[in-house]
């Protein structure tokens, strides 16, 4: 390794120390970033660890037998996540996104979601509780999930074809597998569930018809298909532009074979461009992360597996609130709910991230400037 390359480890404690201001910012304000956004959607990574090596999350070479994960020590417990997301709740997040690494390897992670599931907005409504998911592990884990307060999942899935499956996960696990929690999440009634395909060119961009004809025929409305246009998050993956498949040509291709019509975005924020079959056949979704930034509304703050605020997923710095959490003041004392959220609140309003808006005036290669945080790392 050369001399100015940081190590990967090291860059997961890249986080400033929160100030916690004297007044404002008291929980029941509405908050809004510099850029006018609000703050809505909270994305807790719950692990750091995951069973696949995804070249464009995890590639192997970096990701193996040697890398350091976090220790369970640094972890947030569930106690600290269900305090933090009540914090974030009471400044106006409505929704709650569980992912990783790969969520479902958090040991007894349904009763993070009871615990999740029992808060409620300033309002009283009970929140809209989701988690990403490769789906390894969904047919076993489907129905625990549901009863504990889940309401739906999002599965990511990038081939139908064995072989491009296996080399896409890199760990040779098969499609059948996925296919079956599918269903399990189904039958569950973790529904309307959305199914996410990355599209790298040249590795998947084949499989973007023979998927859609599957969910059309084998899963029904219930499932809605969208399609990621490859990001470049993190500094592993080696991220080039022309690996990218825009997202228009995606709809070209699906349009050829099943005729679409556009939908409307259902709430400000959504990531997705929405559109349905005209025959009745359901709603496709994509989302066109390189190719038509979103950062315009985007309402989404991401919690670390170890307690890190991240504002943006092209972040390179977090905010350490597990410090907060854990630590104590001068006098001994342990910060107050009240503090957190004063904290939290500057934080949020101080925000004025837009990456993929800037990343076109930027030279977007990986290793350009700041180390970015890794996906695994503060989830998708
Ligand atoms: N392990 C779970 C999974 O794969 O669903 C949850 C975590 S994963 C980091 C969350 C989402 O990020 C997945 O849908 C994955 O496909 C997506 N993702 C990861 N790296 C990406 C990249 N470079 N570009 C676009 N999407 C990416
Ligand atoms: Fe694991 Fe999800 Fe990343 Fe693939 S995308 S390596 S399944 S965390
Ligand atoms: Fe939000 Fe950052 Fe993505 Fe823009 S680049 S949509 S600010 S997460």
């Amino acid at each position: 390794m050369g001399e100015n390359v940081i190590p990967l480890a090291d860059l997961r404690y890249a986080a400033a120390l929160p100030r916690i201001p004297e007044t404002g910012f008291d929980t029941g304000g509405l908050l809004a970033d510099r850029l006018g956004r609000p703050l809505r959607d909270l994305r807790i990574s719950v692990t750091d660890r995951c069973n696949f090596r995804c070249s464009y999350c995890m590639p192997k070479d970096v990701f193996d037998s040697q890398y350091k994960f976090l220790p369970q020590s640094s972890l947030l417990s569930f106690e600290e996540i269900t305090r933090t997301a009540r914090l974030f709740v009471a400044h106006g997040v409505v929704k709650l996104r569980l992912t990783g690494g790969e969520p479902l390897l958090r040991k007894h992670i349904e009763v993070l979601i009871a615990q999740l599931a029992a808060l409620r907005t300033p309002e009283g409504q009970a929140l809209d509780i989701t988690l990403t998911t490769n789906g390894s592990l969904l047919e076993r884990k489907a129905a625990a999930l549901r009863e504990a307060g889940l309401q739906r999942v999002t599965v990511s899935l990038d081939a139908l074809d064995d072989g491009i499956f296996r080399a896409m996960n890199d760990v040779d696990f098969p499609v059948a597998d996925v296919l079956r929690g599918i269903d399990a999440a189904l039958k569950a009634g973790l529904a309307p569930i959305k199914i996410n395909m990355v599209v790298k060119r040249g590795t998947n961009d084949q499989e973007i018809v023979p998927l859609a004809r599957h969910v059309r025929e084998h899963c029904g409305p219930g499932v809605v298909l969208r399609f990621i246009e490859y990001m470049d998050v993190g500094a592993t993956n080696g991220w080039r532009m022309n690996e990218v498949l825009p997202s228009a040509q995606v709809v070209q291709q699906l349009h050829e074979a099943f005729p679409l019509e556009a939908l409307e975005a259902s709430a400000p924020g959504e990531t997705a461009q929405r559109w349905r079959y005209r025959d009745g056949g359901g709603e496709i979704g994509v989302i066109s992360s390189v190719t038509q930034a979103f950062c315009g509304d985007c309402n989404r703050a991401r919690l670390s597996t170890e307690g890190k605020l991240f504002l943006c997923l092209f972040a390179s710095r977090g905010h350490d609130l597990r410090a907060l959490l854990r630590g104590t003041q001068a006098d001994g004392s342990p910060y107050s709910d009240e503090q957190i959220a004063r904290a939290i609140g500057l934080i949020w309003s101080e925000r004025e991230d837009r990456y993929s808006q800037l990343r076109g005036a930027q030279a977007a290669e990986p290793g350009s400037g700041e180390r970015r945080v890794e996906m695994h790392y503060i989830g998708g």
